[in-house]
């Protein structure tokens, strides 16, 4: 576990070298550069004035610059644009820019939970009321990496940069990458097993989820509610970037998925087309969500592979452990 762990630390430090320090370096490089050709081209006082001004608004630029724009930026010439979520338009290409995609993980990686007096959290065999948590604001929910759970909310009024119909099931809407990949998992699994993937769900819409929870809370009450209904604002489902999926053999999304061979399938192949199974059963102390084998959240290809070969859950990944260790005694 401890190697596990050093060599998670040594994929972070990785990407910090990769995304942070090289980028931030040649930026460095860069402004040295022009200070120096300043320097040479004319009057000193001047001059000084001038290559002060333009070394304090490149640092100030970058300091103020969200990360995950910053890596962009950084990271692509002045001849393409920048690729970012919100301005991918096809499927294929989507397909095609993901390995680029770089997730903001620096950024996120000091991500804590709101702490709570114990008074106020309400627990119901250990898994939260999130009515009763202080949630947090998703920290970058553009990210193929957004933590969305009972601790990190969206807003209401957010919106995936742009929706697109999910293949074979018009009527479920997802973000195009997630889209994308669920019409390449699909196909996969048809192929290799002979078995078509249902699918139950796909982005829903904070004013759905406002309804669908409230309707659990009135049909099955609030402690059968809590580990299965998200509260609205705190589905992932909101990003577009989470399925919900079954196969013929089930006609309900119900653990017994966790029996069929499209399951066992998916477990060994979910990764490969960048899903993750998103509330694993030995990971409810983490997720304070009970175990949903049909619940698949899209991460990209190359964070779906860590998280799988690491066995980490994306609060893992951000540095977080069990939402009741972030509660405060008042005595
Ligand atoms: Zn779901």
């Amino acid at each position: 576990m401890n190697r596990k762990q050093d060599k998670h630390q040594d994929y972070r430090g990785q990407k910090i070298v990769k995304y942070l320090l090289l980028p931030m370096s040649a930026c460095l490089a860069v402004i040295l550069s022009i200070a120096f050709l300043f320097h040479l081209l004319g009057d000193d006082t001047r001059i000084s004035g001038s290559q002060e001004s333009i070394a304090s608004q490149a640092v100030e630029a970058y300091e103020t610059m969200p990360l995950s724009s910053a890596i962009e930026q950084t990271e692509t010439t002045n001849t393409v644009p920048p690729e970012t979520m919100q301005n991918t338009t096809t499927s294929i290409e989507v397909s095609d820019q993901e390995e680029t995609q770089p997730h903001s993980t620096e950024q996120t990686a000091s991500a804590r939970y709101t702490y709570l007096p114990q008074s106020e959290l309400k627990l119901y065999d250990g898994i939260a009321d999130p009515r009763t948590v202080k949630a947090r604001d998703v920290i970058d929910p553009h990210s193929f990496s957004a933590l969305v759970n009972k601790g990190f909310t969206l807003p209401a009024d957010f919106e995936p940069a742009e929706l697109v119909p999910a293949s074979g099931f018009d009527w479920f809407q997802l973000h195009p990458a997630a889209a994308a990949a669920w019409t390449d998992l699909r196909q996969a699994c048809q192929q290799e097993t002979g078995i078509v993937l249902y699918m139950t769900s796909a982005y829903r819409s904070f004013d759905v989820q406002n309804m669908l929870f409230n309707s659990a809370l009135n049909r099955k009450g609030i402690a059968m509610s809590v580990g299965y209904n998200a509260y609205q604002g705190r589905s992932e489902h909101q990003l577009g970037l989470a399925i919900d999926i079954m196969d013929s053999n089930t006609s309900k999304n119900s653990t017994r998925f966790a029996q069929t061979e499209t399951y066992g399938w998916m477990m060994k192949n979910a990764a490969r087309f960048g899903f993750i199974l998103r509330y694993p059963a030995h990971k409810v102390h983490i997720t304070d969500y009970s175990y949903e084998p049909w619940h698949f959240r899209y991460v990209g290809i190359e964070l779906a592979n860590h998280l799988a070969e690491y066995d980490l859950t994306l609060e893992e990944y951000h540095g977080l452990g069990p939402l009741s260790d972030f509660i405060t005694d008042p005595s």
